[in-house]
């Protein structure tokens, strides 16, 4: 996709402009119906798209990614645009600087389209968090995009942008990917700089790309990755074309798969799954069963640190370093011949009113968790067992290359069916969660629509890979898509 829009941009056959042009009046006509966007960024993509056909114009070469229109999850901060997070605490907030990955995609040329809808501050399954209503999965208007990059995956799904970046801190990249049919990349972690992505659980947040192909996915990570000053969790890694790893095969590849997984799974879920790993045989890859008995863990040590990292980041939005302000008038504003409330008040009142109610759910039990007395209950026996979790994949890669899993349970729920049950929605993510708190990367490719509940919809799996890794992960995923 995005080296054929790039010929296409060489060879003259279009421009940057017209190409922003078609994806802004698809936005304007399609997305009253999905809710992908939360902010069209017009101004600076023309701008962008102008300065990129100029180059064109005056006979010199660009980049792959130059010219292409893309979409950004909301938690990115760009320069002077709103960045809210999907949260009303944010609800006017104009970022003061560029991301890592925004400076970077600058640099490569790359046209922003607008910011996309997520679950609020990205805690959540199904961007029903978000303060500005759910987005809509393009494949069936009644289910979710999933969550909590779930606007950019419905984004990409629907073709509003050829490409799109998102974040994953438990499976909110590779989730929405699965149920819109796309794929979603989440790196290694420290592989990406986290600097000006509004941080939620810091050891376990990554920013990835989400594409039609994996091959896209690949030289979107080739741009934003690198080693960042900014970012002290940031990886001396050196930098690839991760593009040039995609070709030669899987026949050299031993790739884990877990029994239990498989099992677990119901009808044509199990039949796709089953479907994969023959078809992996048949490319040549040599299948090996492994176990992985602390995995099994991997939920409950993440609902113990996720809320206690969100506690203690959230902590910030207090209602006056950002953001919306609830003083006397509530409206932000203290009148002038107002006395303003007392700060505590101001504290509480702009963190009870900004803040919807799964924030304040992990918030509470973040603080809890942490406090004293429990902190080596729940904090500190997480934090071993997640060194437990990852010696068992230590150990199951040195005898694999890849390990291969559902990267859901089930395609695209209905939406409003787990928004009363916030158990049921986090187990959304049980297989995905793992990665993050190891810290390997793992992509989620489509493979082929299935029959659940009388509709057809798009599944995905898994491919989790060493920590950096991501050439045989992406090279894994490739094989697979183009032999599909
Ligand atoms: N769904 C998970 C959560 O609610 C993961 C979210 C994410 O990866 N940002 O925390």
């Amino acid at each position: 996709m995005l080296k054929e829009l790039h010929k296409k941009l060489v060879e003259g056959e279009t421009t940057s402009e017209k190409l922003t042009e078609e994806y802004l009046l698809k936005i304007e006509n399609a997305d009253k119906n999905i809710g992908a966007y939360l902010t069209i960024t017009k101004e600076l993509a023309i701008a962008q798209a102008k300065k990129i056909d100029e180059k064109i114009k005056s006979g010199k070469t660009i980049g792959i990614l130059e010219g292409i229109p893309g979409a950004i999850k909301d938690n990115i901060c760009i320069e002077g645009v709103r960045t809210t997070a999907a949260s009303k605490i944010l609800d006017n907030y104009n970022a003061p600087y560029d991301a890592t990955v925004i400076k970077k995609l600058k640099e490569a040329g790359s046209v922003f389209l607008g910011k996309t809808n997520l679950d609020e501050f990205a805690m959540g399954s199904s961007t029903e968090n978000s303060a500005y209503g759910v987005t809509k999965n393009p494949h069936d208007l009644g289910r979710v995009s999933g969550g909590s990059s779930g606007g950019s995956a419905a984004a990409v799904a629907a073709d509003l942008a050829v490409w799109a970046l998102g974040s994953d801190t438990g499976g909110s990249i590779r989730q929405p990917a699965s149920f819109c049919g796309v794929v979603g990349l989440k790196p290694t972690y420290g592989r990406v700089s986290r600097y000006g992505l509004l941080a939620m659980a810091s050891s376990l947040d990554q920013i990835g790309p989400i594409t039609k192909t994996v091959e896209d996915a690949a030289i979107i990570l080739s741009v934003i990755s690198g080693m960042d000053k900014q970012d002290a969790t940031s990886a001396h890694s050196s930098e690839k074309a991760y593009e040039k790893y995609l070709t030669g095969g899987v026949d050299d590849l031993k790739i884990g798969i877990v029994k239990e997984h498989i099992e677990s799974l119901n009808g044509e879920m199990r039949k796709s799954l089953e479907k994969t790993i023959e078809k992996y045989k048949k490319l040549g890859a040599d299948i090996i069963e492994i176990e992985l008995p602390y995995s099994h863990y991997a939920l409950p040590v993440y609902y113990i640190i996720q809320p206690c990292e969100v506690s203690s980041n959230l902590a910030r939005f207090d209602g006056i370093k950002y953001g919306l302000c609830f003083n006397d008038n509530k409206d932000g504003e203290i009148k002038d011949n107002e006395l303003p409330k007392k700060l505590l008040e101001t504290y509480l009142d702009s963190r009870q009113y900004g803040f919807g109610s799964e924030v304040k759910r992990r918030i509470m039990l973040g603080t809890y968790a942490l406090s004293a007395g429990y902190y080596d209950a729940y904090y500190k026996r997480a934090q071993k067992v997640r060194t437990l979790i990852r010696k068992d994949f230590e150990k199951a890669f040195s005898r694999v290359d890849l390990i291969l899993t559902p990267t859901t349970p089930e395609p695209a729920f209905k939406i409003g069916d787990k928004t009363a049950d916030p158990l049921n929605m986090y187990l959304a993510d049980i297989f995905t969660i793992t990665a993050n708190i190891i810290g390997v990367p793992a992509i989620s490719v489509p493979s082929e629509v299935i029959e659940f509940e009388k509709t057809k919809l798009p599944f995905g799996f898994q491919l989790l890979g060493k920590w950096f890794d991501e050439e045989t992960v992406l090279r894994g995923a490739h094989n697979y898509e183009i032999n599909k």
